[in-house]
């Protein structure tokens, strides 16, 4: 009988799929460069709540490394260390491989655009001697997750004379932060009878400003005069100055461990600067690679990706021609024969929401990196799908490496469905799969992650780029 047991647990061990939480997979150690490498992970949070911030975070992160700025025509040989600066909102890092420029590079390629309310171009409204701005939502957000919370201002502003103001106020713990109001429950009972996605409509993700007006005055709009005058003050920028910015509105809080075994992280944002970080940790450590290795932190993913700092525009096309050029072969060669790990993050199985997953093709968190064949929705509409080979070489690899990993797609079959820049990228005749970590509250202002998600991305991206 205990035989037979044996013999039953063997098989299956041999025969199905191992669906084991990374933990009883984990040496101590491991687990303890994963909390250790988490910490990192939630200062670069901290630092870069947006696209521009999380460019100016690399950069340092690059140039520390022995990074430089890549001007065209400059020489390259092994192991140079280079990057682009697209614009202040996307980025590529690379380092010049060993190998044959003709037999590719090895591309991970993640976004660092996240949700978020955007300022309108004539924001500043007074209603009833309270001051507000008004706001245009990026990407898709449930619109009534983002009331009655602190949220902080981030972004540039260009004056009439073309200078530039970079704003950042809600991070420090003096700094005063900004809201959405709600109604309160006792008056809302229309509200409440309107649906989920109309709970709050777009025009009503108004930010609360000011509400003193200027003092030694008579007229109207005193209030909206006080802010304006306050801002001139400051930073030396009147109205007008608000057509030629860039403002967004993020949630003020901070990265914080969840739970009481502090196994997860809660933040604003993972999506995806969670693969961004790994992806960008794993090449500011990647030594002499035999591939050439590119890094793409895009922009505008949650939009669509179109735009010049999306991954739609040539960008990372036209920086793999250059490349190929300056060491003697061309584009179409090098983009042809490279390889791409599309690092963005997928929907973690909710306990509390099981029903729009189905069990056993879905991430759940804990359970290492996920490796996504296919994304899009409806039929698999506008989906890459990466063929069975690559998916085959990827998982080799992350075998080989001992890195933690699953599969998973994101939701039901017509439940919904998303894509990624996996598309965009192997439109360019690239070999794309989707690989990242698992999460919870996707697009939600405080999402959450597993640290032992993160750590396999970081290393598979890490095994990635080295191979
Ligand atoms: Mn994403
Ligand atoms: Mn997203």
């Amino acid at each position: 009988m205990s035989e037979n047991k044996n013999t039953v647990k063997e098989l299956k061990e041999k025969l199905f799929v191992s669906r084991k939480n990374g933990v009883f997979r984990m040496t101590e150690e491991e687990l303890m460069q994963c909390d250790n490498y988490c910490e990192n992970y939630k200062t670069f949070l901290d630092e870069a709540k947006t696209e521009r911030e999380a460019v100016t975070a690399s950069i340092k992160l690059l140039e520390a490394k022995g990074f430089k700025e890549y001007k065209c025509g400059m020489k390259l040989s092994a192991g140079d260390k280079i990057y682009r600066n697209n614009r202040g909102k996307a980025l590529i890092a690379s380092i010049i491989g060993s190998a044959p420029i003709e037999e590719g590079t090895r591309i991970c390629a993640a976004h660092i655009d996240s949700p978020r309310l955007d300022m309108k171009q004539n924001p500043v409204y007074e209603d009833n001697e309270i001051a507000l701005f008004k706001t245009h939502y990026y990407g898709g957000i449930k619109k009534y997750q983002w009331t009655a919370i602190p949220l902080s201002l981030h972004g540039v502003i260009v004056k009439a004379d073309g200078s530039e103001v970079t704003v950042s106020i809600g991070e420090n713990e003096n700094d005063p932060v900004f809201c959405v109001t709600d109604l309160l429950p006792h008056l809302a009972t229309d509200q409440m009878k309107r649906n989920l996605s109309q709970g709050i409509k777009g025009e009503e993700l108004n930010i609360l400003i000011g509400s003193r007006p200027f003092k030694d005055d008579e007229g109207s709009e005193l209030v909206k005069l006080n802010i304006l005058n306050l801002l001139f003050e400051k930073y030396g920028i009147t109205e007008s100055d608000f057509i030629s910015a860039e403002l967004e509105a993020v949630p003020a809080f901070k990265a914080k461990d969840i739970g009481f075994d502090r196994s997860m992280i809660g933040s604003y944002g993972h999506d995806d600067r969670v693969c961004a970080y790994t992806a960008l940790t794993a090449t500011l450590e990647c030594e002499k690679p035999y591939h050439t290795v590119v890094t793409v932190l895009a922009d505008k993913e949650e939009t669509g990706s179109d735009g010049n700092t999306g991954l739609c525009s040539a960008f990372l096309k036209y920086f793999l021609a250059d490349i190929a050029e300056a060491l003697g072969s061309n584009g179409r060669t090098v983009i042809s024969a490279s390889e791409c790990l599309s690092a963005d993050v997928n929907a973690a199985f909710d306990p509390t929401f099981p029903e729009v997953n189905e069990r056993n093709n879905c991430a759940y968190i804990n359970k290492g990196v996920c490796v996504t064949k296919f994304t899009g929705a409806r039929g698999k509409s506008g989906t890459s799908d990466a063929s069975a080979e690559f998916v085959g070489r990827v998982r080799r690899l992350l075998d080989k490496e001992n890195v933690i990993w699953q599969t998973g797609e994101l939701g039901k079959v017509d439940m919904g469905g998303g894509g990624t820049v996996a598309a965009y990228i192997a439109n360019l005749n690239i070999d794309t799969i989707d690989v990242g970590v698992p999460v919870l509250s996707m697009h939600a202002p405080y999402e959450v992650v597993s640290k032992i998600d993160v750590y396999m991305a970081y290393r598979a991206f890490s095994v990635f780029i080295a191979d």
